[in-house]
């Protein structure tokens, strides 16, 4: 894929840029790993202070860079905004919060007499230069997440961003330069995927993080295991948001629509299939199904819009293969499934609601990367569970209900690395982040995060 922003809206290219080469790759690499040996003795006040500066300058930054996003990628210009606006929380999060979440531990004397010890810590070490390969639905946040922990736990970092969020990539790069980290702590490659392989197996790079499909996730992971190096990947998700009878169904058929289309539907964890009770089926379907007809589709710098385009011309070419596949088979089309008419340029296509799914569509087992909804009926809490668990994904998970003994079988029963109840999926400094099956392994965000990229120092003393 050629390094490039285009404006998702309409088709046009705004700027190229040449990949670096491989003499400028080797010189980042070298900065990414002298700087390292000093980096990891500096203190946490050090790095903290170095974050915050960070968050400022986001801050400073904020409608410049949300102009940027947008226009790369597509994103409404106020989710533009609010996703700088959580990337400064979440810096100062990690500024406040890293050294306490990392402070050495002591196991109780009790515990390690009969190892021989007259004492024993825990020392959260950092690991080294850690490759941050990453998408372009959360240009900034998604790096973001990972680079706030990474760098205070004492990592320094190299970012392979998406190929079509070029300019997002090269502010990231500049904006902890800016704040005075020293050179080499936080770069960024302009490179396509295919520079990967060797920057990964360089035994100069200690692990990765990737977030994005599952065979990207796939080819890093094998890469690096046989390099035995550690990963984290954050994948694909098509998330279940069930509501039973006991829901608050308008507040659920609300909150589905934003839960559905935000990012324009691009989103991990979007809710992807909605599995309702046939007690509250057709209440809940014909609200969600007309509010999400009535959200305006347009231009994303323009301030009303709900939902702007796709990020890129073949993500809509998959989409529309996906709800075809589906059609052909036999769902029921409730609103949307297709281009809207007045909007001939741009990658744009009509917020969707489907019934009647079946095993046999693709789209029961794939990943709708777009405002697609599909709607399931079910006839109690076992099949309610069983079609939520019947994906290849399992990242979160969204439930409506209150009842207590619902809310317990679904705790225990859920295939997904998060459950919300009564509300949708969203990332919190503080909240674990992460998925099960293909939809990943290891955790970001909270203490759980920013232990992902630590050496665990056993320190035995006689
Ligand atoms: P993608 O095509 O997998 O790209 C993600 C990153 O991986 C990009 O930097 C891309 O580089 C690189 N890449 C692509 N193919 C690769 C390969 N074979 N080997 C190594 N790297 C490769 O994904 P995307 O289209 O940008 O993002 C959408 C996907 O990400 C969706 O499935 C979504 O659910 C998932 N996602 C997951 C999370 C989460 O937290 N779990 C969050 C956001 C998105 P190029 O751009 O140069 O190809």
């Amino acid at each position: 894929m050629a390094i490039a922003s285009v404006n998702p809206a309409t088709g046009e290219t705004l700027k190229t840029f040449e990949a670096i080469g491989p003499e400028e790759i080797e010189n980042r690499l070298a900065a990414a790993h002298a700087t390292f040996r000093v980096y990891r003795t500096t203190s946490f006040s050090e790095r903290s202070r170095l974050l915050r500066r960070a968050g400022s300058l986001l801050e400073e930054d904020q409608e410049d860079i949300a102009r940027t996003m947008t226009s790369e990628m597509g994103k409404p210009l106020t989710a533009a905004r609010a996703e700088a606006a959580k990337c400064v929380k979440a810096m100062r999060w990690y500024a406040d919060h890293a050294e306490e979440l990392l402070a050495d531990e002591h196991p109780s004397d009790d515990d390690v007499k009969d190892s021989g010890a007259s004492g024993v810590t825990v020392r959260y070490r950092p690991l080294g230069v850690v490759l941050a390969v990453m998408p372009w639905n959360f240009p900034l946040w998604q790096v973001v997440r990972f680079a706030a922990p990474a760098l205070m736990a004492g990592n320094t970092g190299l970012l392979k961003h998406a190929s079509n969020v070029p300019q997002t990539a090269l502010y990231l790069g500049d904006l902890f330069h800016r704040a005075g980290f020293p050179d080499g702590c936080f770069q960024t490659l302009l490179v396509g995927a295919g520079a990967i392989e060797g920057v990964l197996r360089d035994p100069r790079v200690a692990a990765a993080t990737l977030t994005g499909s599952e065979p990207a996730g796939r080819s890093v992971a094998a890469i690096a295991g046989d390099e035995v190096k550690k990963t984290v990947l954050e994948l694909g998700g098509s998330d279940p948001y069930v509501v039973m009878p006991s829901a608050d169904v308008d507040r659920a058929a609300r909150v589905a629509v934003t839960a559905r289309v935000q990012n324009n539907g691009q989103s991990c964890i979007a809710a992807k299939r909605f599995i309702v009770h046939e007690d509250v089926h057709d209440a809940f379907t014909e609200r969600f199904t007309a509010r999400m007809e009535a959200l305006s589709v347009g231009d994303p710098m323009d301030e009303s819009t709900d939902v702007g385009p796709l990020a890129t011309e073949q993500g809509r070419a998959d989409l529309e293969e996906l709800v075809d596949d589906a059609v052909r088979l036999g769902a029921e089309v409730r609103c949307g499934a297709g281009r809207p008419g007045d909007r001939p340029a741009g990658w744009y296509y009509l917020p969707t609601v489907l019934t009647g799914i079946t095993p046999e569509m693709r789209i029961h087992h794939e990943e709708a990367f777009g405002p697609v909804a599909t709607v399931y009926r079910v006839s109690g809490l076992d099949e309610a569970v069983s079609v939520a668990n019947d994906s290849p994904f399992g990242l979160s998970s969204n439930v409506w209900t209150r009842d207590a003994s619902d809310m317990e079988r679904f705790v225990q029963d859920m295939e997904a690395g998060g459950i919300f109840f009564n509300g949708m999926t969203a990332s919190h400094p503080a909240m674990p982040f992460g998925g099960a099956k293909r939809s990943g392994y290891g955790r970001e965000l909270s203490d759980h995060g920013i232990k992902e990229f630590c050496n665990i120092t056993t320190v035995w003393t006689a």
